[in-house]
Parts: structure tokens; C-alpha cells; sequence
């Protein structure tokens, strides 16, 4: 075969979850469109965690589902559906391997390249069967990555539970973690989901390569702690490439929702989107006082709404009478003129494009984090699971775009809620948020564009994979 004019052929593996796979469905775009390379997207599903299902105009998901191997997994046997993600997704990724294996077998060419992504890193050992260069995907920031290269060295220096450490964890060159940010697999040490997870941090040490979805002008002292030749170099041996931002744009759905026609209506930067990711949910208790939080603070909204985490998960709403049930009584009827409550989905990189919207209160998952930035944004982060609380702590104290709900008590009342709301709308804060995230905006669009850093980045990876080509 002759290697000059061949182009690698990339499998990037998504592990279950649409946060999870939007991102590497942008990467697949990036490939393709700038580098020509034959991409074959492999997304694992599991009975637990079904993928998203398209529905009506403004319950669409707005993915390109084209070309897509579904690896699906029956894990209702093996592990309690309760149980932890970290827990859940680790028994997955493992019990997708040998269907991983076949379909890759059966592929003629093969690919020559496997990208996983966080939690698919028990998939490098097919890449050694196939002999296929082996790259993982971080999907969140350059700091949260820094802090799980360094979990290892944490497991074996402290002893005792981390939630009793007195002072916040430090990551050489890095900020600090503040003990009551940690993600959640950290809470206990001896969980199943602290195994899960530190042994998906030691296997982040041994792949030929770091994606990471974020862009030198965002995160450049942690950046740079992974080049420098400190203890984050020594632990991780790979090079690092960052190459985002990397999200879903405007104009990717194909179609327009009827919630851009009632935004078109409103005024400019006047509109609250509330959205917890794909999967996120809160208490009944927390959703009536989210509700009357934003009819106190009398600012536009659009709420993209679950049923109550009491019902046992993300489950579909279908229609508006379903919405009303987990609702204060005549809430929708009163603030008919200021909102609107959308069961389950929207299109949220269309709505945060808009004009009108001029603050977005958010879960704070990263995908979330990334399109509110590029959409120039400002946020209420309300961190509920995973690394959101690492994300908040960036976003508010780092990046200075946005604000941070803090729960005290068993729900966060509608008074808190209502002040956040308008201090984002309409207050001092939210303008000089919103001249900072508009800057990070410009930022994070200079670095895809050509001779952006991003962009480069990307080069150099392109030319990484083609120089890895195995015959
Ligand atoms: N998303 C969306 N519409 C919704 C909810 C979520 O388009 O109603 C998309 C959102 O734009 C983002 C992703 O789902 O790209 C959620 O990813 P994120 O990392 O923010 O959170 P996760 O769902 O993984 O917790």
C-alpha cells in the first residue's frame, strides 16, 4: 500500500450520553471538512441511558445521527439501574468491547486511528489488538483534565476520605480544587464509582495523545503546566492538543423551532434560558421554587423542563398538560406574557444565538458552558453532578461570565433565584459579565479560524495521525 496518498481513517467512540456525543460529532466535522479523513463514529447506548429520540419541531434534537454504529448494551443485569453514572458507564464502556472488536474486525479498510472519549478508556486495548494509535478525547476543560491526571497521585498521597481534607486539593500549576467542588465519584473513596473512576484516571496516562476541548486563550496556565516540565509533564508523558471550542452552531438543526419566532418577538438580551443539559433534574420542591423565582423576578424565560428527580430520572414530557403537573398552580397562565416552559428539549444552540437572550441558567455542563460563551452569554451556574461544581468555580471565578447558585439548604428559595435573575437581565453585574463573555466569544472564535491556535492545534494532530499511519 502506498502510504504517501493514503489518509488515516479515524473511529472516534462516544460513551453513552449526548453530552458525550456532541462533542465528538463536531470532531468528526472538523476531520472530514478540514483534513479530508475518513471518520467512523462508533456511540455506545445502554438500556439505561437510551439515546435521544427526535420528536416535534421544538423537542428535536438537533444531532447529525448519520453514519453512526450504535454499540448498544444490555447492562440491566449487571449492574443496579440506580447506581452511580460513573458506576453504570464504566460497566458499559467495559461490557461494549468485545461488539467494539467485532465491528472493528469486520471493517475493510480498518481504521488506523481510535479517539475515545473520558470514559472509553478501557477501548485502548483493542487499538493495541489492531494496532491503531490511540488518542482520548476530553470532552470538559483543561483544569478538570489536569485534576484527573493527577487523582493517581492522590490516591496514593492522602490518606483518609478527601472530604475531610482541611484545605483545597492542590494540582501542580494549576488552580487549586476546593474540597466542596470535587466531583463526585471523589465523595467516597471506597464506592464502587472511586474505583470506576481512578482507574479510568490511570488509564488517561498511556494514550498517544490529549484532545481537549478548550482553546489556549481560556486556559493557558493549565496548559502550559502540561508542557512545562513540572510533575503534570512527568505524569503525562503524551502531548496535549487543545482543540475547541468545539459545539454545536447556530443553523445546525436543519429546521426553525416555533421558540425562535416567539424570541424574535422580544427585546434584545431580555430573554433567561434555564436548562439543565440533557439529562439533569431537580427536586419537585426545587422546581416550584425555580418557577416562583422566575415569576418574582418578572424577567422573560424560556425553562426547559423534566419531570421532578422524585420520578426516577430524565424522562420524557410530552405535551403541556404534563408540564402544568410539576408546576405551582396557574403559573403557566400568569406569566403567559413573560415565558415559556418547554417539555424535555429545545434547541439550545439556536436559543442561546439569538439576540434576545441575554443570560442562561445552567447546570454547568460543559458543552453548556462552551455554546454560552461562544454565544455571549452570561450565566447563573447551578451545578448538580459530575465535574459541574469545577466548571462553576471556572466560569464564576476564573472567567468572571457568570454567577453561582449556592444550595444551603434543601432547595435554593425563590427570593435567591430571583435575585440571581435579574442581576443577569438587568443589573450592573450582568452587563459587565456580558462585555467579558462577549471578549471570550471573539476569543474562542479566533482560535478555530485559520492560524488560530485551535486550528493549528488541530494541523498538528492531523499530522500526528497521518505520521502514526501502521500498515
Ligand atoms: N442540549 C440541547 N437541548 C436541551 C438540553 C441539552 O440541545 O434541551 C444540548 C446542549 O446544547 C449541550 C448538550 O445537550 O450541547 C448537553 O451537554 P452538557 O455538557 O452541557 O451537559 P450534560 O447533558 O452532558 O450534563
Amino acid at each position: 500500500m502506498d502510504s504517501s496518498n493514503s489518509k488515516p481513517h479515524v473511529a472516534l467512540l462516544s460513551s453513552p450520553g449526548i453530552g458525550h456525543l456532541i462533542p465528538v460529532l463536531e470532531l468528526r466535522k472538523r476531520l472530514v471538512a478540514n483534513h479530508g479523513f475518513h471518520v467512523t463514529v462508533f456511540s455506545v447506548t445502554t438500556t439505561t441511558a437510551p439515546p435521544p429520540k427526535p420528536k416535534t419541531a421544538t423537542t428535536t434534537t438537533t444531532l447529525d445521527l448519520v453514519d453512526i454504529f450504535e454499540l448498544h448494551v444490555d447492562i440491566s443485569g449487571l449492574v443496579n439501574p440506580n447506581a452511580p453514572f460513573v458506576e453504570r458507564v464504566g460497566v458499559t464502556m467495559r461490557e461494549s468491547l468485545p461488539i467494539l472488536r467485532q465491528a472493528i474486525s469486520g471493517m475493510d479498510p480498518r481504521p488506523t486511528t481510535l479517539v475515545v472519549d473520558i470514559f472509553g478508556t478501557d477501548a485502548m486495548k483493542i487499538a493495541d489488538e489492531f494496532d491503531m494509535s490511540k488518542y482520548v478525547f476530553i470532552t470538559t476543560s483543561a483544569w478538570v483534565f489536569a485534576f484527573c491526571v493527577f487523582v493517581p497521585t492522590l490516591d496514593e498521597e492522602v490518606e483518609g476520605e478527601y472530604v475531610d481534607l482541611q484545605e483545597p486539593v492542590k494540582i501542580p500549576g494549576c488552580n487549586p480544587v476546593r474540597v466542596e467542588d470535587l466531583v463526585d465519584p471523589m465523595l467516597d473513596r471506597r464506592s464502587q464509582q472511586y474505583f470506576e473512576f481512578l482507574r479510568t484516571c490511570k488509564g488517561y496516562l498511556s494514550f498517544d495523545g490529549v484532545l481537549v476541548n478548550t482553546w489556549e486563550d481560556l486556559e493557558r496556565p493549565t496548559l502550559k503546566a502540561f508542557r512545562e516540565n513540572g510533575i503534570l509533564k512527568q505524569v503525562l508523558k503524551a502531548p496535549i492538543y487543545p482543540i475547541g471550542p468545539l459545539v454545536k452552531r447556530v443553523g445546525s438543526s436543519g429546521s426553525r423551532s416555533e421558540l425562535l419566532d416567539w424570541l424574535d418577538l422580544q427585546p434584545c438580551q431580555s430573554v433567561l434560558y434555564v436548562s439543565f443539559g440533557s439529562a439533569g433534574t431537580v427536586s419537585a420542591k426545587q422546581i416550584t421554587e425555580l418557577a416562583w423565582g422566575l415569576e418574582l423576578s418578572q424577567q422573560r424565560f424560556i425553562w426547559v423542563l423534566r419531570p421532578p428527580m422524585e420520578k426516577g430520572g430524565p424522562h420524557d414530557l410530552n405535551d403541556c398538560d404534563d408540564v402544568a403537573n410539576y408546576l405551582p398552580d396557574g403559573f403557566l397562565s400568569r406569566t403567559h406574557k413573560l415565558g415559556l416552559v418547554v417539555p424535555t428539549w429545545a434547541p439550545q444552540e439556536e436559543i442561546l444565538g439569538h439576540r434576545s437572550v441575554g443570560g442562561f441558567l445552567s447546570h454547568g455542563g460543559w458543552n453548556s458552558s462552551l455554546e454560552s460563551i461562544l454565544s455571549g452569554v452570561p450565566m447563573i451556574m447551578w451545578p448538580l453532578y459530575a465535574e459541574q461544581k469545577m466548571n462553576a468555580a471556572m466560569v464564576v471565578e476564573e472567567l468572571e461570565v457568570g454567577v453561582r447558585v449556592v444550595q444551603l439548604s434543601e432547595v435554593v428559595e425563590r427570593e435567591e433565584i430571583a435575585k440571581f435573575v435579574r442581576m443577569v437581565i438587568e443589573g450592573r453585574e450582568g452587563k459587565a459579565m456580558r462585555t467579558r463573555v462577549k471578549e471570550l466569544q471573539c476569543s474562542g472564535e479566533r482560535a478555530l479560524i485559520e492560524n488560530g491556535s485551535s486550528y493549528e492545534s488541530m494541523c498538528e494532530l492531523a499530522r500526528d495521525f497521518e505520521m502514526k499511519l501502521k500498515y
